[in-house]
């Protein structure tokens, strides 16, 4: 089959991260199947009571079931589309492009994973290669947080399929997420003595992250742009009314934590700053909620497989400022590179799409890669 006569397959099934992903397992564990791989389902229940299924085919010696050589990592789901998008589930194809959601982000890169497969003859693998489909990536990489955490085997490299335009990913930041509850004391606003605003605290507090922000940027990464951790309070919410001493006041939080940084200094200089706060105003209340605190991942740049990846590109690897299912990878001991076709400016976005001249050359590249680290020929 061409790749993208299996792109338009897996473009077809609707595969939302809301939905089951059941119908794309089902289709990539015959794929695989008939491709002579042994596949394995990892399953979980989501907060919905919907089953998530990771799918994990193997091929090559079967001695070590707790070994892979190389991981090909591909995520099922899909965020949702614009329902006025009325080809969203159907490949459609110009001269250089092809137009589907999912086909940037990442059912490109699991097609030419699939048709790489079927190039290489899998008797002459001596060490094993496993295909991992996730679920869930697009809201929260649970799929992949599931696997981390059950640990079922161990990757010794894995490529993860996310659109880079074909540059080999090297590290990649974390992602955390906060939320920040202040309490005051609501009154009649023509009295403010009293009261105490909920409103004013949370100001005084977030007044004091751009302060961390500021000591952030002395824990340098230089390869990623920017080169420290960043934060954002991006939401805020408090009061009930214009002449109302406000009571409550709540901020979401967020930062993307360099990869040499635990995700958790954000939170301890947080705690520093409330400590203070609390010195200074021995009414100040406040809660903290961690919503999200995950690492990020970085792969040595003389890794075999950043060198590898960097010859078949002919490019230089690299760095993201965005999570991925990198870090999961690491945590299954991996040493991980984001790699795949398409744009991550194009992905999400209605009209998303892959260029056909990348997808083929994708495959080209996992072909190889599956020849370098798994079969006798390997020559690193
Ligand atoms: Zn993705």
């Amino acid at each position: 089959m061409i790749v993208q006569e299996t792109l338009a397959q897996l473009v077809a099934i609707d595969s939302v991260s809301s939905r089951s992903n059941e119908p794309i397992v089902d289709y990539l564990q015959q794929r695989c199947e008939t491709l002579g791989l042994v596949a394995k389902r990892f399953s979980y229940t989501d907060e919905n009571g919907i089953e998530k299924i990771n799918l994990v085919a193997r091929a090559g010696p079967t001695s070590s079931d707790s070994e892979i050589e190389l991981a090909l990592v591909g995520h099922t789901d899909t965020v949702p589309y614009d329902p006025n998008w009325t080809a969203a589930t159907k490949l459609t194809a110009d001269d250089e492009k092809l137009f589907g959601r999912g086909a940037c982000d990442t059912k490109g890169f699991i097609a030419a994973a699939l048709i790489a497969v079927e190039h290489v003859d899998l008797a002459s693998l001596r060490r094993p290669l496993a295909l991992i489909f996730t679920a869930d990536e697009e809201i929260g990489l649970r799929g992949a947080k599931h696997l981390a955490q059950i640990k079922p085997f161990r990757i010794r490299y894995s490529i993860v399929g996310e659109p880079t335009s074909l540059q080999p990913i090297r590290a990649g930041k974390g992602y955390s997420l906060a939320e920040v509850f202040l309490h005051g004391r609501e009154s009649h606003s023509a009295y403010p003595a009293l009261g105490a605003s909920a409103i004013v605290r949370a100001a005084r507090l977030i007044s004091r992250l751009e302060s961390i922000s500021e000591q952030l940027k002395t824990d340098r990464h230089n390869d990623f742009d920017p080169p420290f951790t960043t934060l954002n309070v991006g939401l805020i919410k408090g009061g009930t009314a214009k002449n109302v001493i406000p009571g409550e006041c709540w901020f979401g939080l967020e930062w993307r934590p360099i990869p040499t940084q635990s995700p958790s200094r954000v939170l301890d200089l947080l705690q520093d700053v409330i400590a203070e706060e609390m010195k200074n105003d021995s009414d100040f209340r406040c809660e903290v909620r961690c919503d999200r605190n995950d690492s990020g991942f970085e792969t040595d740049e003389g890794s075999p497989l950043v060198t590898f990846l960097e010859r078949a590109t002919g490019k230089r690897a690299g760095t993201v400022a965005f999570g991925t299912e990198g870090a999961q990878m690491k945590l299954l001991g991996s040493e991980a590179v984001v790699l795949g076709p398409g744009n991550i400016r194009e992905a999400h976005r209605t009209g998303e799409f892959v260029p056909v001249a990348e997808l083929n050359h994708c495959v080209d590249i996992l072909a190889q890669s599956i020849i370098t680290f798994c079969s006798e020929k390997a020559g690193f």
